[in-house]
């Protein structure tokens, strides 16, 4: 495990940040400055391809134009993390600071060749699930489209990434103006031109934005679960009151999921709680005829919650109950458990003046 020192980059300024701009923010940008329309996507092209760090490096926009957007204020905005906290198995768990004095985590997981970030999409969570660190933090407010895209650019491994998954702290639905602008950013030719099957969006069920997202991106979907009955699982996620899971699988039953993304169900196991025979085969029977997988997650322990993960040999049961039904189930593997791999834990820490292995600073 190893730690590095604050960046002083992270400090706030009152620059406006091009790097989470759109290609139409950029496009109305170059009008309001009475730039060429044109210069709009050599800035996107400069930012999100070739990935500079200062406006200067636009080489092909006039001296002219560049001095117009440093003198309106603008830069590229690339904020260094502020801490971060190196596994054993190379997990990196890194955090940023944001403007309410809080942080906010990414989780960089390399696994052979595929190098997956874990991103956040809000400064805590309104969600309140009983298991979750975030969720304990309470709200703080919502990430920008440049936050988010920050986090993506502003790790060392960056350009090594193969995949992203919104599945960090905060709902990502209930910040989807600004998450449906990065995944514009993230899909786009113009913007990392990456394909949405390279892309994970992670809700609890979001009711309100879920209809938005289907019909806008083509990202895969995964959908937080964890109990097939509603008061269960309405006392470990009080979103069930409002959006009743019978609701959220109605709309997704809707949708042809044969080619296009995949659809996943996270299920955290807690021992005694929600892993035995008759909360599989519910599950099972909830999830029929819906092409799927099920993802199968230890639970890792957060202070002042009694809940435990299951035993692997009582995962390994659950889980052949469900493939025993014809459904895809698998157990993720743990990752980074030496660096608090609870969501939300290390950005606590950071709060209470403790470092990453939780001793005092
Ligand atoms: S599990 Fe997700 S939705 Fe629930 S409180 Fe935590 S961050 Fe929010």
């Amino acid at each position: 495990m190893s730690f590095f020192s604050p960046s002083p980059s992270h400090i706030l300024t009152l620059m406006t940040h091009l790097l989470g701009k759109t290609l139409q923010e950029l496009q109305d940008i170059a009008t309001s400055l009475e730039m060429p329309r044109f210069t709009a996507k050599q800035m996107a092209q400069w930012i999100y391809e070739k990935r500079i760090g200062r406006i200067e490096e636009m080489t092909n926009l006039s001296l002219a134009n560049r001095q117009k957007l440093t003198d309106a204020g603008y830069d590229i905005g690339l904020e260094s993390p502020a801490d971060a906290a190196v596994s054993r198995d190379g997990t990196i768990r890194y955090l940023f600071a944001t403007q309410v004095g809080k942080h906010i985590e990414s989780v960089y997981i390399p696994d052979h060749d595929r190098a997956t970030l874990c991103v956040s999409s809000q400064i805590g969570c309104k969600m309140n699930c009983y298991f979750c660190m975030t969720g304990k933090q309470g709200f703080s407010g919502q990430l920008t489209t440049h936050q988010i895209m920050n986090q993506i650019f502003a790790i060392p491994e960056s350009l090594s990434l193969t995949n992203l998954v919104f599945m960090g702290m905060g709902e990502p639905l209930d910040n989807w103006a600004e998450v449906a602008k990065a995944l514009d950013i993230i899909t786009s030719p113009w913007g990392m031109a990456w394909s949405p099957k390279r892309v994970t969006v992670s809700t609890i069920g979001q009711m309100q934005h879920l209809p938005d997202f289907l019909a806008n991106s083509q990202c895969h979907l995964a959908v937080s679960l964890h109990s097939p009955f509603a008061d269960e699982r309405a006392r470990l996620m009080p979103v069930e009151h409002a959006y009743p899971t019978a609701d959220v699988l109605a709309l997704l039953r809707q949708q042809d999921w044969s080619h296009q993304r995949d659809l996943t169900f996270e299920y955290i196991i807690f021992r005694g709680l929600n892993d035995d025979a008759r909360h599989a085969h519910a599950l099972a029977k909830l999830l029929a005829g819906l092409e799927c997988k099920v993802n199968l997650i230890r639970f890792h322990a957060i202070p002042d919650v009694e809940l435990e993960t299951s035993d692997t040999a009582q995962m390994e049961h659950f889980r052949d109950i469900l493939t025993g039904h014809g459904l895809t189930a698998t157990i993720r593997a743990s990752r980074g458990e030496d660096i608090y791999a609870a969501c939300g834990m290390l950005s606590s820490l950071k709060r209470s003046g403790k470092n990453a292995i939780g001793q005092e600073k």
